[in-house]
């Protein structure tokens, strides 16, 4: 047995040692005597227990005592049973993580290998959503891109030069699998992804959003827009706003949009601002493994928009269009305290959550 990895044991002063240092996962013991400190340092590595009663014993510390120590470390979640295999060998940053953020009292990640993510849209931030996925263990990650690797996807550990001119959901695909030779970038047709990341530059292409909302698969939009990166709205078809509701508000606020839109949608992405394209990948790649993990995710309902100038993101919330009909029970249901604006609201509702505009 051991404390689970990423715990420590810290000397605090006679009687008093602690495990960890977080408030929120740590364990604070004390009244402890001198060989019962030197009892649960020995439990910062791997110890059987008749060599930690042995050691117990040449301190004068008591089997009762061992074992009240052992209950109250297990207890609190940070002991390693014998027949507990250390996740990751050791060294798996994640599985350490999770294990410190479940005696936290968050609800850690299930096996992400049977997961299916897609990602349409690989340019450099799509390929880095990519990559964070199968790295953080999501077991099958599929790009979609019919375009060519652009000048401007080229960048560190992603689409290099001499990758220009090449179709780059090819070129992802090895970029993915020299990362991680585990992870499946096919899947037998007819599987059906858990979540599509859609990257889009400027606006959303409709078309292909209806087939995802006609086949159920729920989805989230990163677009790259000049100023920002936005993230979200999850889109669960059925069970609260599209992106279509977005696009309705979007046009009751600007009654000449649609015609902007078509033009914006005609022309060639621009690329995206260095700190940006790691940001907004990093905050998407984190929300998809919410939702896979069946965590609360900021993106239910909202979009998560990001700058280069500010860290904190504002989140705007969105609520299903009367006009949109994509979603007829949550119209119908009552809201639960929120409401979705008045007909002929030009607004998105409020930005309650993450700050300031
Ligand atoms: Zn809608």
């Amino acid at each position: 047995m051991r404390l689970h990895d990423g715990f420590e044991v810290y000397w605090r002063s006679p009687g008093a040692s602690q495990v960890g240092l977080d408030p929120r996962c740590s364990v604070l013991l004390e009244e402890l005597s001198d060989g019962e400190q030197r009892v649960l340092e020995a439990l910062g590595r791997e110890i059987d227990r008749a060599a930690l009663l042995t050691l117990a014993n040449a301190h004068s510390v008591r089997t009762v005592d061992v074992d009240a120590m052992l209950e109250r470390l297990r207890t609190a979640g940070v002991l390693r049973e014998d027949d507990e295999q250390s996740a990751g060998s050791g060294a798996d940053p994640d599985a350490r993580y999770w294990r410190a953020a479940e005696v936290a009292g968050i609800e850690g990640p299930g096996p992400r290998v049977d997961r299916v993510v897609q990602v349409c849209g690989v340019d450099q931030l799509g390929l880095r959503v990519a990559g964070i996925l199968a790295q953080a263990g999501v077991g099958s990650v599929l790009l979609q891109d019919r375009s060519r690797v652009r000048p401007e996807d080229v960048g560190a550990g992603m689409f290099r030069p001499g990758d220009v001119g090449v179709n780059r959901a090819e070129v992802g695909r090895s970029v993915l699998r020299a990362a991680d030779p585990k992870v499946r970038v096919s899947v037998p047709p007819g599987t059906r992804p858990d979540l599509v990341v859609v990257v889009e530059h400027g606006v959303v292409d409709p078309v292909p959003l209806r087939a995802l909302m006609r086949e159920d698969v729920a989805h989230l939009p990163v677009l790259v827009r000049e100023l920002d990166v936005v993230v979200g709205p999850l889109v669960r078809p059925g069970l609260g706003v599209c992106l279509r509701c977005v696009d309705l508000y979007r046009c009751e606020a600007d009654p000449r949009w649609p015609a902007v839109a078509t033009q914006v949608a005609a022309r060639p992405p621009a690329g995206v601002e260095t700190s940006l394209g790691w940001s907004g990948a990093a905050v998407a790649a984190g929300q998809v493994l919410a939702v896979l993990d069946g965590r609360p995710a900021a993106v239910e309902g909202a979009g998560v928009e990001l700058t280069a100038w500010d860290p904190v993101p504002v989140v705007r919330t969105w609520q299903v269009h009367p006009e949109c009909g994509c979603s007829p029970a949550a119209l119908s249901a009552p809201s639960g305290g929120s409401t979705r604006p008045a007909r002929g609201s030009t607004r998105p509702t409020g930005s309650a959550r993450g700050g300031h505009r």
